[in-house]
């Protein structure tokens, strides 16, 4: 109690930073749950932000850093350290250049973009979340990432500002090179975007969001999707041929058709619920607990894991559960350090990770059998149960 005293007293002496003690984490997350962290700080200076952080630091005190705390689940014991929000908020374009600041809400930038007439942000219109957050996350939706607009991103490595370009953010599905590395912070980047007309950006982004709020009502407490979904190609054999094709869209499996098989659709523990209309999205039906959530999640891995044989990732964060966050922090770093032929595009990487994460490893050849027309399973099998694209590519 006496360093979380005695830092609070440090990063209250700082400017432009707000401090407090013992906040309660609910306020801070979507999903209106969370404990209290020993300390809450946020500032939007970046000078302000990197002592902030030195300083929690150096006293040795945890520290986390959040957004919007739209992805995030927060254990109902709160986080014991300190934690860090940079609301840092200038947007400005040249031309079809965009540079923004993390702490933008991406709403912001999807509507700034739309407005000037630049194209391809516009079917991000309605993911809640800070700019840098979808950075670290690789958000998107209807197709696009954010990963495919982005030139370069300014991010703090725990020592000095550093800039990469888009490669070297290493960026994939829901992932990039920031959330392989919790420490480095994203504070701002620059986006290369296509000139276009404003009228339509905005008939697209509206349609778009009409279809996400009903999906999503603003003020349900939830985190959008809960696991991520499958890339199709990456799928073990004896699975992608038990995949309708209705099921894969844009080359991948939604989670929710696991789920659903799996009798997701309705479950309940305490106040919290699986969407009945969702089986991807789990919400808080009032005074929900991080414990019932983390206990349904579980059994929803559980599930899928024993009919399927395959791991459901979590598209949410963990705050303030140790033990969890060692566990899954240990099988990345375990399936990072096997050894990745550098050689392989970046498709080729993902789709090794993926062999790896699915234990049959890049030396076990695939199936070379012929698939169908749509791909979602041999052409024989098609033929046999009379599939609706029938014959072979
Ligand atoms: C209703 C709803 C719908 C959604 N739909 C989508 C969707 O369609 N597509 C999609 O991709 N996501 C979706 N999401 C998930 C969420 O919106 C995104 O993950 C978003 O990017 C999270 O932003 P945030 O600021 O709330 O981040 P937080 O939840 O606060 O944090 C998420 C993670 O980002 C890290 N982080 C935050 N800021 C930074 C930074 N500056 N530098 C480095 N790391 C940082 C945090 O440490 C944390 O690990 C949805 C969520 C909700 C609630």
């Amino acid at each position: 109690m006496h360093r979380v005293q005695e830092t609070f007293a440090q990063l209250s002496s700082l400017p432009e930073i707000t401090v407090l003690r013992d906040a309660c984490l609910s306020h801070y997350t979507r999903f209106g749950i969370g404990g209290p962290a020993d300390l809450f700080a946020e500032t939007a200076d970046t000078d302000t932000f990197i002592e902030a952080w030195r300083i929690a630091r150096a006293s040795g005190i945890e520290t986390v850093v959040i957004g919007c705390g739209t992805n995030l689940v927060v254990s109902d014991e709160g986080f014991r350290g300190v934690v860090l929000k940079l609301s840092n908020k200038r947007i400005a374009a040249n031309d079809a250049t965009v540079r923004v600041d993390s702490g933008v809400a991406l709403q912001a930038l999807v509507d700034f973009t739309v407005d000037a007439g630049l194209n391809g942000l516009e079917t991000m219109t309605g993911i809640p979340g800070s700019v840098g957050a979808a950075i670290y996350g690789n958000a998107g939706a209807y197709g696009r990432s954010i990963s495919e607009s982005i030139s370069a991103v300014r991010f703090f490595d725990g020592e000095q500002i550093r800039e990469c370009g888009n490669a070297d953010c290493d960026f994939h599905y829901r992932e990039s090179i920031f959330k392989r590395h919790k420490h480095w912070i994203v504070f701002s980047a620059e986006l290369a975007l296509q000139p276009g007309d404003p009228a339509a950006l905005r008939e697209t982004a509206d349609k778009i969001l009409a279809i996400r709020n009903k999906k999503y009502p603003p003020t349900m407490k939830c985190a959008g999707s809960i696991f991520k979904n499958f890339l199709f190609a990456d799928l073990p054999p004896r699975v992608a041929e038990a995949i309708p094709a209705s099921a894969i869209i844009e080359g991948k499996v939604p989670s929710a058709w696991f789920l659903d098989q799996a009798g997701a659709k309705g479950m309940r523990r305490g106040d919290i619920q699986v969407a009945d209309y969702h089986a991807n999205l789990i919400y808080n039906a009032g005074s929900g607990t991080a414990r019932d959530l983390v206990a349904i999640v579980a059994e929803l891995k559980q599930r899928v894991e024993r009919r399927w044989g395959i791991p459901l990732e979590e598209e949410v964060q963990y705050v303030g559960f140790p033990l969890l966050q060692e566990r899954m922090t240990a099988m990345k770093s375990e399936i990072n350090a096997r050894p990745v032929d550098p050689a392989l595009s970046a498709k080729g990487r993902a789709a090794s990770l993926a062999r790896k994460t699915f234990g049959h490893g890049p030396g076990r050849p695939r199936s070379k059998k012929k698939r169908c027309t749509c791909g979602a399973m041999t052409a024989r099998r098609a033929k046999a149960r009379g599939h609706k694209c029938g014959g072979a590519k």
